[in-house]
Order: C-alpha cells, then sequence, then structure tokens
C-alpha cells in the first residue's frame, strides 16, 4: 500500500566547466539544448519524476553555477548526495585528467558511509562533434579509468542531439535508488 510512496534522490553533476553538465541537465530535465554558453541555471538544482518498477522517485539533480571554474562548491552542495555524475568532454583531454580530482574531491566533501561503494557513474560528453574524428580521450581508456575506481558505469552521450542522455540519467537513479 505504502509501495508508491516518492522517494527523493540527490544527484550532484562534476566535472571541469565546459564540458556540458548544464547541457546535459537541460536535455534531460526540458528537452532543450542551447549553443549558447550559460554559465548557471539560476537555481541550485532541477527536479524530474521518474517510475522505477513500483516506485515514483524525483530525483533532485544539483548543477554548479559556474563556480568549479575559481572555488570550491561549498558543503550544501554535495551533503546527502546519493549519486555523483562525473562528466568529462571526449574532446578535451584535460576535462578527463582531471576526473581524478573531482572523484577525491567528492569522496573529501561529502563523505558517504562507504565510499567504496557509493554511486558514481562517468559521462563522456559531446561525442557528435566533428562526427567523433576530433574526440582525444578513446572510449578503452574511459572504460579503463572507471574500472580503475571499481567499475563506474560509463555512458557516451551528446547533449546536443540527445543522444543516450536518457540512459544514463536513468542509470544514475537505478543506482541512487538502489543506495539509498
Ligand atoms: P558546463 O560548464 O559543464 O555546465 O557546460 P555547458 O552545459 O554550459 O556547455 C558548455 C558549452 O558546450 C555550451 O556552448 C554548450 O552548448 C556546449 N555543449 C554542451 N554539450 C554539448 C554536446 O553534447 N555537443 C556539443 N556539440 N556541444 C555541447
Ligand atoms: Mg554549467
Amino acid at each position: 500500500m505504502s509501495s508508491r510512496r516518492r522517494t527523493l534522490l540527490k544527484v550532484i553533476v562534476l566535472g571541469d566547466s565546459g564540458v556540458g553538465k548544464t547541457s546535459l541537465m537541460n536535455q534531460y530535465v526540458h528537452k532543450k539544448f542551447s549553443q549558447q554558453y550559460k554559465a548557471t541555471i539560476g537555481a541550485d538544482f532541477v527536479t524530474k519524476e521518474l517510475q522505477i518498477e513500483d516506485r515514483l522517485v524525483t530525483l533532485q539533480i544539483w548543477d554548479t553555477a559556474g563556480q568549479e571554474r575559481f572555488q570550491s562548491l561549498g558543503v550544501a552542495f554535495y551533503r546527502g548526495a546519493d549519486c555523483c555524475i562525473l562528466v568529462y568532454d571526449v574532446n578535451v583531454r584535460k576535462s578527463f585528467d582531471t576526473l581524478d580530482n573531482w572523484h577525491e574531491e567528492f569522496l573529501n566533501q561529502a563523505s558517504p558511509t562507504d565510499p567504496k561503494t557509493f554511486p558514481f557513474i562517468l559521462l563522456g560528453n559531446k561525442v557528435d562533434i566533428d562526427g567523433g574524428n576530433s574526440r582525444v580521450v578513446s572510449e578503452k581508456k574511459a572504460r579503463e579509468w572507471c574500472a580503475s575506481k571499481g567499475n563506474i558505469p560509463y555512458f557516451e552521450t551528446s547533449a546536443k542531439e540527445d543522444y543516450n542522455v536518457d540512459a544514463a540519467f536513468l542509470c544514475v537513479a537505478k543506482l541512487a535508488l538502489a543506495n539509498d
């Protein structure tokens, strides 16, 4: 009878500035993409409701307001996160190289009960650019990194072309729910 109760899950999105974090959220929640660079969505988080089997889930997805460029994100951002989405741009080597830092930063700031089993997911975004000809990080390299961090799930995405965005966030919701 109470199986249809709503579950609120907090998800945070981390990665270098410009990799497409805000765009992925916008595509997922509003089905919109903008070429224009917007550093902020003007809110701390957006929400999206979905049903997973008999559970009604509200994903509360927290975005940065661009402060990832120059300052730390603060405890409120990390507090109580149920899943952490890491994003890099497959065309920008540095955004892949900094994943270690973001991963570590999350574990330090959020200090989850069990860091070894806390659910992360990695998204390699902007696979649409130049038909993939300008990519500098191979899928193999990305999967190796995921394996080295305890088998983090990996998706290649395009916020622009809405490629794999729903699939990635469904995986996020399932991971967060399992961790709740
Ligand atoms: P954030 O700083 O990580 O939030 O990145 P944004 O979402 O603001 O995106 C930075 C820029 O990359 C913007 O100009 C977006 O339009 C563009 N962008 C984001 N995702 C994609 C994508 O999948 N493909 C392409 N071609 N451009 C993207
Ligand atoms: Mg942003």
